[in-house]
């Protein structure tokens, strides 16, 4: 992907494509209205390495439009509305991306070259349902009210209640474009803030495409924002320093949160940081075998491995250590690389080659350091110009401890390193032996030890016997290194609402 320079300097992209080319162009959007940026930037498919699309990158000047256009809106019409008339606009926000669903779907799915089955059963569905499901948080939601006696005796109450908070900063990564956007723009919206939405530079194309969406559902202009761009030096840097932004709530790496995290302390603006994860898996003897392996593939391998949730360290009780190896090995092998749209692909490619680099060189790095390999550790053959593309092979490693770096660091890829344990205190040990601490999956049948494991896990989420499963009314969020705040259901209300304390004398 060709970027800016920090300094501004021009872009090798800057030719608008034919019409004719099969290059969408994809533009901010801005007050409503569709915007080209100063720049343009190349955006290549996964599967071959093809130019797809050309981006406008927005510059200072158009993120600044952006934040003044939500500034505005504040005070317009958005701001006069009633909870029951967001609420009506968030269900047609819903109802406008399922009317569209295909088009978001493909969008996506050129985007990041992830399976058709996958993105029509979780990314697009749940992009919408993430509209619905805080719409009726909102409605639902009650607030406190205390009465106290006063030493005239007449008393005095206290109630609380919710203001949105302002402009909302949402900077967002590439693995569930729509999804995790929206689960932060549903709830902003829900709670009648504006947004300022900076895509990922690798997916630009649903975010976009939801401003149409917006318009179509009667959302006042201005309300919601997307600028293009990268982070350092572009659009991403420009949005999170902009003194109008009031809330700064941010998924992706955790330098990069950390970054973002310095940006806002400027003008002490809060944040909310869903970060990356280092996810243990931890399978007891009593487990359910065949349960196990299913939901450790998948917390494997889904997304090629691209899942903030995903699991890179399995730990296996000793006495089903080898025959655990042996089943998981074997689904991996079967699962099959190929197109989105083949419906007996399995595994998509990963996301660019800049991130196939990153991983193949931890691929490589646990070759050096001696690891078995149990499958894969390398590059699938691909045919014709899929050759071009950021597939990798799904990989096991065994033979490596807790302290090497590829049981600590993150990977985001479609591997996992699998090591015996022998007891229950030695695996919560280790398992929270690590700086992130997001999920964890847990499998067992022993009750007792499910509830107590599941207690002693340093994360924000742990399964007991699955993996992915959501009810969205649920805190979502990691300990550690892997966030700071909680979203989902009640708890986003604190991050997008200042609550107000009345106090009346009576
Ligand atoms: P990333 O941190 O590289 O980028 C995320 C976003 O931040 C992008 O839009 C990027 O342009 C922007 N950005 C980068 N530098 C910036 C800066 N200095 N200022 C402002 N914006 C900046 O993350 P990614 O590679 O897109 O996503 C993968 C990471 O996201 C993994 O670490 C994964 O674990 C994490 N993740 C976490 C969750 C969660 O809920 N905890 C969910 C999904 C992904």
């Amino acid at each position: 992907m060709l970027k800016t320079e920090p300094n501004g300097a021009p872009h090798l992209a800057t030719d608008v494509p034919a019409p004719d080319s099969g290059i969408r162009l994809v533009r901010n959007f801005i007050d409503g209205e569709y915007h080209d940026g100063q720049l343009w930037f190349e955006k290549r498919s996964p599967l071959n390495n093809a130019v797809i699309a050309r981006v406008a990158e927005a510059g200072r000047a158009e993120v600044d439009a952006a934040v003044r256009a939500a500034k505005a809106a504040l005070k317009g019409p958005w701001g006069a509305m009633t909870v029951p008339q967001r609420v009506d606009v968030l269900y047609a926000l819903a109802d406008g991306i399922n009317r569209r669903f295909d088009d978001f779907l493909a969008a996506e799915v050129a985007d990041t070259g992830k399976p058709v089955s996958l993105a029509s059963h979780i990314d697009i569905p749940r992009g919408a349902a993430n509209f619905k499901i805080f719409a009726d948080v909102v409605k639902n939601v009650p607030t406190e009210c205390f009465e106290m006696p006063t030493p005239d005796g007449s008393g005095a109450i206290n109630y609380a209640m919710r203001r949105p908070v302002g402009v909302v900063g949402v900077v967002c990564p590439w693995n569930l474009p729509l999804l995790l956007m929206s689960w932060k723009v549903g709830p902003a919206l829900a709670c009648g803030n504006t947004v300022v939405v900076k895509p990922s530079e690798e997916t630009p194309q649903t975010a976009a495409l939801l401003g149409e969406v917006m318009n179509a559902a009667g959302v006042p202009r201005g309300v919601y924002n997307v600028v293009h761009g990268f982070g350092p030096g572009s659009a991403g840097e420009f949005l999170t320093t902009h003194p109008g932004v009031n809330a700064i709530t941010f998924t992706g790496e955790t330098r990069t949160g950390t970054a973002i995290m310095k940006a806002a302390a400027e003008g002490a603006r809060p944040v909310s940081l869903e970060m990356g994860g280092k996810n243990a898996a931890i399978v007891f003897a009593d487990c359910d075998f065949e349960a196990a392996i299913e939901g450790t593939l998948r917390s494997c391998f889904a997304n090629s491995g691209q899942v903030c949730l995903g699991t890179e360290r399995v730990y296996v009780e000793r006495p089903i250590f080898e025959r655990f190896v042996a089943a998981l090995k074997s689904g991996a092998e079967a699962l099959r690389i190929g197109l989105p749209q083949d419906a007996s692909t399995g595994m998509g490619p990963l996301i660019s080659q800049e991130h196939r680099t990153k991983v193949l060189s931890y691929y490589k790095k646990a070759a050096d350091l001696g690891a078995t390999v149990v499958t894969g550790g390398g590059v699938p053959e691909m045919p014709g110009d899929l050759h071009a593309g950021a597939w990798v092979q799904p990989t096991i490693w065994t033979g490596l401890g807790d302290d090497s770096p590829i049981a600590r660091e993150e990977i985001f890829g479609p591997c996992a390193l699998v090591m015996p344990f022998d007891s229950e205190e030695e695996v919560i040990r280790r398992a929270n032996d690590n700086d992130y601490g997001l999920a964890t999956a847990v499998w067992t049948t022993n009750l007792s030890r499910a509830h107590r494991v599941a207690a002693a896990i340093e994360v924000g989420i742990a399964w007991v016997n699955s993996w992915f499963l959501r009810d969205l009314r649920t805190p979502f969020g990691g300990a550690k290194q892997s966030g700071i705040g909680r979203e989902g259901g009640v708890h986003s209300l604190e991050f997008y609402t200042e609550l107000k304390n009345v106090c009346v004398k009576l």
